[in-house]
């Protein structure tokens, strides 16, 4: 018989026995860029300030996640993170944290130019930038910005400030950008980047996704197939959401995944908390536990880890996209954290 709330002192375990030791924080859910698959050309209603956490807030919850709650990695993301004022001391005080958690952050990649050495300095390990095409005019196509040439710029900026290795992430979208896959690998192999791409998921503002016009893992293997040998990847997958493959007899890799058709909810290791202080067990959670609202009340360290586990000890086996009952959560990924 599973126990109905988690054990006592325990990390974020789950009723299914997984334990989350991968920690995403969004710091924002503004972003600079318009990319179509998550929000709409004119933005959204963001966060009101006050609703958002401040830098303090987020330290805290982070050292409660570190020190109370077994996180050994913390991701940050958005929304953009790198268009929060404060990122480079999160990141600084995030460093000074014991044990020490491993630190990235997934960006879009505007700004990187100027700001890669500083974060690296500060203590930030690696970063993840998302980029679709190598095609300008693909790029303001998708983004609905002419800014490609700046998210170039930021990746060479990310390689030579040692925030290696350097990963792109890129979702392919029917009728834009989908006959672009080889290309884009092509041109991260002569850089030294690391690309993954990511099945469309329904998590886009507009609620317009659907399965039929999503590229499917299967497709991409297909069209990275017609100009490289691909072969699985020998070595254990574990939690990492990405399915490699060795390129070419390597030792250069590709990922793909396969959030959609091919689920690994049954490894998942991820925690998230939104910019404005809510802990959510899933991107696709319907549910959500506040947080903030502990943290500006009179809540002990101690509670607000009570409280987290409690919120982590619900998570559901999976994340359900394929049942009749599937609902798009009410937040969008921008507005979750990517
Ligand atoms: N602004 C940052 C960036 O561009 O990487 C971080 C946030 S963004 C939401 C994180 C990642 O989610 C990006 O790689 C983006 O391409 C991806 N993403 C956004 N909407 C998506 C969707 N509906 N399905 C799959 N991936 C999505």
């Amino acid at each position: 018989m599973p126990l109905s709330v988690p054990p006592p002192g325990s990390g974020l375990v789950d009723r299914y026995g997984r334990v989350a030791t991968d920690l995403r924080v969004s710091l924002t859910d503004r972003c600079n860029l318009r990319c179509s698959y998550c929000m709409p050309a004119e933005g959204l209603d963001w966060l009101p300030t006050p609703e958002v956490l401040t830098d303090d807030e987020v330290v805290r919850l982070i050292d409660i996640a570190v020190t109370r709650l077994g996180v050994q990695e913390v991701r940050f993301t958005g929304g953009e993170p790198l268009i929060r004022r404060g990122f480079p001391d999160i990141v600084a005080r995030t460093a000074k944290l014991e044990p020490r958690p491993q630190i990235s952050v997934t960006t879009n990649g505007l700004g990187l130019d100027k700001c890669a050495g500083a974060l690296a300095a500060a203590g930030l390990d690696r970063v993840n930038v998302s980029l679709d095409t190598i095609r300008p005019e693909t790029f303001k196509a998708i983004t609905l910005r002419d800014r490609m040439h700046d998210v170039i710029s930021g990746l060479a900026a990310a390689a030579e400030a040692g925030l290696t290795p350097v990963k792109i992430n890129a979702v392919l979208m029917r009728g834009h950008n989908d006959d672009q896959a080889a290309e884009l690998l092509r041109w991260c192999l002569e850089h030294g980047y690391e690309l993954r791409f990511i099945e469309q998921m329904p998590l886009d503002a507009q609620h317009r996704w659907t399965r039929e016009q999503m590229i499917t893992a299967e497709e991409i293997l297909e069209s990275l197939r017609r100009e490289f040998v691909l072969t699985d990847h020998p070595a254990e997958r574990g939690s990492a959401p990405a399915e490699l493959f060795v390129v070419d007899g390597g030792p250069a890799t590709v990922g793909v995944i396969a959030s959609v058709t091919r689920p690994f909810c049954g490894d998942c290791d991820r925690a998230r908390i939104t910019a404005d202080g809510q802990a959510r067990n899933c991107l696709f959670a319907r549910e959500e536990s506040d947080l903030r609202a502990a943290l500006r009340g009179e809540s002990s360290d101690e509670q607000i880890a009570d409280r987290w586990r409690t919120a982590m000890w619900s998570k559901r086996p999976g994340h359900g996209i394929d049942d009749e009952s599937f609902l798009q959560p009410v937040r969008p990924m921008s507005a979750i954290g990517g």
